[in-house]
């Protein structure tokens, strides 16, 4: 291998460069190197990216991804070089109190790829090779069935949606809502159905994203032309949906979601929320004996089933892909995405290797 690879850096707001940086090396024995077959632009990059998230001068970008294992440390047991494999978006040390419970989000040494420093300074994905630890725990093997684009979001939004959804009491036959169709909302909505959900309702305003949400057998409202609260209520014989997904992260996309939801459901939310402030109706929460879910969502524990499920077709996670570029064009991916002209970037690091 090459001592450098090309890789996107993050400058400042809007500012993402391709550039040469060092290729990274195996530094503990249970890391794995992995050559970048695919990596995609996730909604959690747009924060840095359009300046929500303040974020140092300099460090390599992403963390959708799958690729092919090139290099294992001497405690890999799980990986060969040359194996097909997807990953977490994050890394975690699997050995502390959280981990052992299963909890691995909540893991206090977890590491995200491709977010600088404040989220554990890990290198990122929208490279030709990343560096990933815990290459047992953070990795899953491709079967040969499963094709890359198939596997790429698995280790990132379709889990993020999946588990969103999948924590919740959702129960067979139940009404879902979806704030937000965004990647993460169509695939909490693909997730609800392929969990048993009777129907899903998805609330946004961009008439593309609303129309994908119908094609793939939601029912889409869209929130300038209709009120999504009466939709529900008619649904439901003005009972209300049983899980709400806030799919946006916003405080607008927050109040749409709770006048959705029925007496003792549960609200459920994959849209980040950071340093945000602003009144929350908690007596009204109370009142409606209301199920609040958030925070990051546990990859780790619930990936082999989301594989599983796009093994045997049950989820197309490809339906989404809108564009393929090369990695050398990934800040024109980033412009196509955070304008919403893009639903699902697929940059290809191979492209010209
Ligand atoms: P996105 O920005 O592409 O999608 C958001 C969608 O919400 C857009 O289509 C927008 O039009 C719509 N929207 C905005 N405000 C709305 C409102 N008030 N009502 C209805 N629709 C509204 O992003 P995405 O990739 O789908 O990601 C969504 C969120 O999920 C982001 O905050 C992202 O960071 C987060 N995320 C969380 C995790 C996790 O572990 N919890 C992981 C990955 C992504
Ligand atoms: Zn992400």
């Amino acid at each position: 291998m090459e001592t450098t690879m090309q890789g996107l850096v993050f400058h400042a707001a809007r500012d993402v460069r391709v550039e040469e940086v060092p290729t990274p090396t195996l530094v503990e024995a249970t890391d794995a190197i992995l050559r970048i077959d695919k990596a995609s632009i996730c909604g959690s990059d747009l924060h840095p990216y359009t300046g929500r998230m303040d974020a140092e001068d300099g460090f390599t970008m992403g963390h959708e991804y799958m690729g092919t294992v090139v290099e294992a440390g001497a405690s890999v047991q799980q990986f060969e070089v040359g194996d097909r494999a997807l990953g977490s978006f994050f890394a975690c040390c699997g050995a502390c109190w959280l981990c052992r419970r299963g909890e691995f989000s909540k893991c206090l040494g977890a590491q995200v790829f491709g977010l600088g420093m404040a989220f554990g300074d890990l290198g990122g994905t929208q490279t030709e090779y990343a560096r990933i630890p815990m290459a047992d725990l953070t990795l899953r093997k491709i079967p040969d069935d499963v094709t890359d684009e198939q596997a790429l979001f698995v280790g990132d939004i379709l889990t993020t949606a999946y588990d969103a959804v999948r924590k919740t009491d959702l129960r067979s036959g139940d009404v879902v809502a979806v704030v937000g169709a965004g990647p993460v909302g169509l695939f909490a909505m693909m997730s609800a159905l392929a969990l048993g959900a009777a129907q899903v309702v998805v609330i946004d305003k961009v008439a593309s994203r609303l129309a994908l949400a119908s094609s793939l057998g939601a029912i889409a409202v869209n929130a300038d032309e209709a009120d999504a609260q009466d939709v529900i209520l008619e649904l439901t014989d003005w009972r209300g949906a049983d899980v709400v997904v806030d799919a946006v992260g916003h405080e607008s996309a927050l109040k749409a979601a709770m006048p959705l939801l029925r007496m003792g459901g549960h609200l459920t939310i994959p849209g980040v929320y950071m340093d945000d402030e602003f009144e929350f109706p908690i007596g009204e929460l109370w009142i409606h004996n209301t199920t609040i879910h958030m925070g990051v969502a546990n990859i780790q524990a619930h990936v082999d089933e989301v594989l599983a499920l796009v093994r045997a077709g049950r989820i197309d996670p490809t339906a989404l892909i809108t564009h393929r570029l090369p990695l050398e064009q990934a800040a024109q991916g980033y412009e196509l995405f955070a304008s919403r002209e893009a639903l699902k970037v697929v940059l290809e690091p191979g492209a010209t290797r």
